[in-house]
């Protein structure tokens, strides 16, 4: 008998496949969350002639540059407070010379000084459907490429599958279809689901199954194309592949493959900016650049009657600022370490949602030998701990080449990279990639790793928000404490991507904008 799904455990696999965003869209869905407040980019009016209101952003990352980029072309006046040594926080971008601001572990980029050469260690895609982020991208001048999620000329690899012998994501991909496709239409009825189905649906459920797993006349799978040919000169006919063996698929502990390119956010087309992915902050920085004070940790915030008092520290001064609104990005379980008069709720809040760890290697090749195995940018996969391959798409047929060595998801795998010194990190992912590219490290010439939960500044990422955590404290949080505003991806339902943060910000300074219409302040 089937046991129902309870929508706890539906909100769970739900989440386990597509993360936080399906999980709070199927919640949406299902009635459990009210629809969020998806605030558009709010057209805040700009202060009357003689009107003087000054804000403090405190943290450089997206939505804090967004926050200053728009008040300031209000009249509002601003200035942004950044404790690193460079503007955007985890949108970073690695060029030869850059540093890697790691606690135990820093590390000079050492990539040959070339456009093509450079590696996104923090974001690298943007979903079609992040209109805010592209929006911004079209207004600052910023080119986009089309970025490559998924290639069914990559490999997928798996020790528990075929001796642990890669294969192409093609015929993982069409194999397992076919397999499960044959399964189905072998083994449904007439009466499979009840009297609502009638033998017309069965004969288009039959006919749907033939087609998603490209299976003959007898609905069996022999072959297919879209697993790719053994043999295909062009000029004589072409022999099919024989598909993979079942049961060794079965072995796979891959099946979220199966989808993670039809994941809302990881579905084409997705967009990068030609040249790496801060280009945004460099586009940011040079609209309200003259306004960013770099290497200046801000050490206290206390909330007043008429505004926001902050100390930082800058060129080993101590520095009071005073504003009328402050916004702030920084981390939220750091913000909750720093001296503060926080009402004691938003206080407690601060420090209960966990972070996440996330580790990335970057690899400069001195040849595109993925090239010669048909790879044009996307992702090969395995299970070992360096869970993906990327390829770059840009710099085609150039002789060098960026490709990510490693980039994983699991807090416990991110920290067993993290313990390591960069060479070992390095020599790991490059005897576990041999896996996927028997002898590639031969073609390394340098490689340069970043654990997010040990660089300075942010120890930690993304936000963890679970579904009791959110109930009791995003509403707490995501409300001015004063005229303290908490925003940045942490203050989305949306963490972990660029799109959230910005929509945090303009969550805040719509609320500033209505209580200075208002007349509040
Ligand atoms: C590995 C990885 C992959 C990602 N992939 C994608 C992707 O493909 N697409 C996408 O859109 N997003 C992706 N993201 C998420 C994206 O990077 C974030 O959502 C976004 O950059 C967060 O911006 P933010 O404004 O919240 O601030 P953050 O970037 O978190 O910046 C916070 C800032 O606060 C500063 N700060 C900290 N303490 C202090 C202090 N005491 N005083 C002053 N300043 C301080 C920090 O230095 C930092 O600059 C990825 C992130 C990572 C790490």
């Amino acid at each position: 008998m089937n046991t129902p799904l309870s929508r706890r455990t539906f909100l769970h696999l739900v989440g386990a496949f597509g993360g936080s965003t399906a999980v709070y869209r199927a919640a949406v869905g299902m009635g459990l969350l009210p629809p969020g407040t998806h605030t558009a980019r709010p057209d805040i009016a700009p202060l009357r002639t003689g009107d003087r209101k000054s804000v403090l952003i405190l943290g450089a990352g997206i939505s804090g540059l967004a926050a200053a980029y728009e008040l300031s072309r209000r009249g509002y006046d601003v200035q942004v407070i950044e404790a690193s040594h460079r503007a955007g926080g985890r949108n970073l971008t690695l060029r030869g010379g850059d540093l890697v601001d790691e606690a135990e572990y820093p590390q000079t980029c050492e990539f040959d000084r070339d456009p093509d050469l450079y590696f996104n260690a923090g974001p690298a895609r943007i979903p079609g459907h992040h209109a805010s982020l592209l929006q911004y991208c079209k207004e600052l001048g910023i080119s986009l490429a089309p970025f490559i999620n998924e290639n069914r000329n990559a490999w997928v690899q798996d020790d528990a599958m075929f001796g642990g012998r890669p294969v192409r994501n093609r015929e993982y991909i069409a194999d397992s279809r076919g397999f499960v496709a044959e399964l189905l239409a072998k083994t449904v009825r007439p009466d499979s689901f009840g009297a609502n189905f009638d033998q017309r649906d069965y004969q288009q459920l039959l006919e749907y199954l033939r087609q998603f797993g490209e299976l003959d006349s007898r609905f069996k799978y022999v072959s297919s194309s879209r697993a790719g040919y053994a043999t295909h000169d062009y000029t004589s006919p072409p022999a099919f592949k024989q598909p993979l063996n079942a049961s060794e698929l079965l072995r796979s502990g891959f099946v979220y493959l199966m989808s993670f390119s039809e994941l809302d956010d990881q579905s084409a087309m997705m967009m990068e900016p030609v040249g790496g992915m801060d280009r945004i902050i460099t586009a940011f920085m040079a609209k309200v650049g003259r306004l960013v004070k770099l290497s200046s940790p801000v050490e206290s915030i206390r909330l007043g009657a008429a505004g926001v008092d902050v100390r930082y520290r800058h060129a080993g001064d101590v520095v009071h600022a005073h504003a009328d609104f402050c916004l702030t990005c920084i981390p939220m379980h750091l913000l909750g370490r720093i001296e503060h008069n926080f009402p004691k709720e938003y206080a407690a809040a601060l420090t209960a949602v966990p972070h996440g760890k996330l580790f990335k290697i970057g690899l400069q090749m001195k040849q595109r030998f993925w090239e010669n195995e048909g790879i044009y940018g996307g992702i090969s996969w395995t299970l070992q701990d360096i869970m993906q391959l990327w390829y770059p798409a840009h710099g085609i047929h150039r002789q060098k080449g960026v490709m990510l060595g490693a980039y994983t998801f699991s807090d416990e795998v991110a920290e067993r990279f993290a313990r390591l010194p960069p060479a070992q990190r390095a020599a790991l992912a490059i005897q576990q990639g041999e896996k996927i590219h028997p002898g590639y490290g031969r073609y390394v010439e340098s490689s340069i790793s970043i654990a997010w939960h040990r660089m300075n500044h942010l120890f930690g990422c993304p936000v963890q928000w679970s579904e009791p955590l959110q109930s009791q404290c995003f509403k707490t949080l995501q409300a001015p404490a004063g005229n303290h505003y908490l925003i940045g991806d942490q203050m989305s339902y949306h963490p972990g991507w660029q799109e959230g943060a910005l929509h945090s910000a303009f969550h805040a300074i719509a609320d500033i904008d209505e209580r200075v219409r208002a007349g509040a302040l």
